[in-house]
């Protein structure tokens, strides 16, 4: 009876004197702002994928998930034009997928030939290193992009067992032409690796025509699905350099991200489905939606009104006498715009004003262009001229 009493106590002691106080008080009420998410990313996320988000869970080994699962492959191979089977959702934000590409399909001293002219080109170069690749440059000024004769030329000159293209680089604006950077890969039987997270939804990937080997992207632009899934594509081509791997008995060094144990459960791999993490089912959810969403509009029009609701921001923007970072039309994205900081204006000033008194968000400049443009995104649900209007009116504002 004695040793009873004393193990209550024990246990409503422990109870009573928590180290660590209830925060409750001190947190308060979770109510999050509505912002209009102009910046270069995370984009507000449809109304319809949200909604999506609060359906009830399924268990990640449900037949019905799994079923689910293949929904969003399919989708997903339409929304890259692939007919690849390895193209899947990755758990975790597009760094999550290119890391799960990088990982899987580098080997210790493998060359990568990395065309840097804005922010990403420097995050492949530090994620490829750690995974043992013996990094190259080709590096031009932020904003600027490569013509196919540099990068055949830097191809031969430098022999690479994969090359890393960003389609859009989301700190300058820039738009990578990738027509004909395929072939030149294969006859130089290198693997051409594309980040497409800002451009997905926006412009043509088309990766197979293109003789894409490896792609990833990101939910949480102009797909209009918040960030937290990923897709990978990964070509026969890729995958032959996996199954080498695997037979030389060299590991993916990425637990999570290892792909010939993730196969298992993503693919009917061989039979029945193995457990390897737990898929982030509502996640799962909200990028199946967003995906329907996208093929309900057709991706020719979803590609249309990208195009257009850039055109009429670029003309307004001229109108107000605000000037783009890039000159040439042809070589802007759709989806983000980078917008130059007139002179004399303090940027941050800016863009606080947007975000505190009128709830906009819009991105500042990265690396070498902090300070000098503003990143406007108009993306997916986004994209609209409603938005682009109420962009240029809040930077207007701001700029008085
Ligand atoms: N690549 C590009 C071109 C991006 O714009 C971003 C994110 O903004 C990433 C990769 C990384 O994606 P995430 O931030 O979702 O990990």
């Amino acid at each position: 009876g004695n040793l009873f009493a004393q193990n209550v106590c024990l246990n409503f002691c422990c109870f009573s004197k928590m180290k660590v106080a209830n925060p409750l008080s001190e947190v308060g009420h979770f109510a999050p702002t509505t912002r209009l998410l102009c910046g270069p990313g995370p984009s507000n996320a449809h109304p319809r994928v949200h909604a999506a988000m609060a359906l009830p869970q399924l268990g990640h080994m449900d037949p019905e998930f799994l079923a689910i699962c293949e929904d969003v492959k399919k989708l997903l191979r339409y929304t890259w034009q692939t007919e690849e089977a390895f193209t899947i959702p990755v758990s975790g934000t597009g760094s999550a997928a290119w890391e799960a590409a990088v990982a899987n399909l580098t080997e210790p001293g493998d060359v990568h030939l990395v065309f840097v002219n804005g922010y990403f080109g420097e995050r492949h170069t530090d994620m490829a290193g750690r995974y043992g690749a013996v990094v190259k440059q080709v590096r031009k000024p932020y904003g600027e992009t490569f013509s196919l004769q540099e990068i055949e030329e830097a191809i031969s000159a430098n022999k690479p067992d994969l090359i890393w293209l960003c389609m859009a680089e989301t700190s300058t604006g820039a738009y990578q032409d990738i027509t004909g950077v395929g072939k030149i890969c294969r006859q130089h039987n290198c693997l051409f690796l594309l980040d497409t997270v800002t451009s997905i939804a926006a412009l043509p990937c088309n990766l197979d025509e293109n003789l894409v080997d490896a792609a990833y992207a990101g939910g949480q632009k102009c797909l209009s699905c918040p960030p937290g899934i990923a897709p990978l594509m990964l070509n026969e081509r890729a995958l032959e350099k996996l199954a080498k791997r695997e037979q030389k008995d060299i590991k993916v060094p990425n637990w999570y991200l290892d792909m010939t144990m993730i196969k298992r459960y993503i693919t009917a791999h061989g039979g029945a489905r193995v457990y390897h993490h737990t898929a982030p089912i509502s996640m799962m959810y909200a990028l199946r939606e967003s995906l329907s969403i996208l093929a309900e509009e057709t991706l020719e029009g979803s590609y249309k009104r990208h195009k257009e609701v850039s055109e009429f921001f670029w003309e307004k923007l001229e109108e107000v006498g605000l000037e783009m970072l890039i000159d040439d039309k042809e070589k802007r994205l759709p989806s983000l715009h980078s917008v130059k900081v007139p002179e004399g204006i303090n940027a941050a000033e800016v863009l606080k004003n947007a975000r505190v008194n009128f709830d906009v968000e819009i991105g500042a400049g990265l690396g070498e262009l902090a300070g000098k443009i503003f990143r406007v995104g108009l993306m997916g649900h986004n994209c609209r001229k409603d938005v682009a209007l109420t962009v240029i009116s809040v930077l207007l504002d701001g700029l008085k």
